[in-house]
């Protein structure tokens, strides 16, 4: 990792929440915090820490967070997955 080469960088780390998950984790589980996000906020903070505090510090995760979860809406309907989540097929069918 580079050096900070300014002060509001380096106090940008030093308040860092230690379970902050990243940009490569966040963007890697994005969808599945957006689908759960767009059901239940606090469910979805609750299940992820780390991408709820990246997101809170990341405005470029937050934009793409922020996107995808108006798109979601916009769309008025939830992904497959959280489709078949809040309404599972029968066993046997
Ligand atoms: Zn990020």
């Amino acid at each position: 990792m580079a050096p900070p080469n300014n002060w509001s960088t380096l106090r940008r780390l030093l308040r860092t929440d230690p379970c902050d998950a990243g940009c490569g984790e966040t963007v890697e589980l994005l969808h599945v915090f957006v689908d759960l996000a767009a059901i239940d906020p606090a469910q979805a903070a609750r299940h992820y820490p780390g991408i709820s505090a990246h997101l809170r510090a990341c405005g470029s995760c937050a934009l793409d967070f922020e996107g995808l979860l108006a798109q979601l809406h916009a769309s008025g309907c939830r992904s497959p997955r959280t489709r078949e989540r809040l309404n599972p097929r029968p066993l046997g069918s």
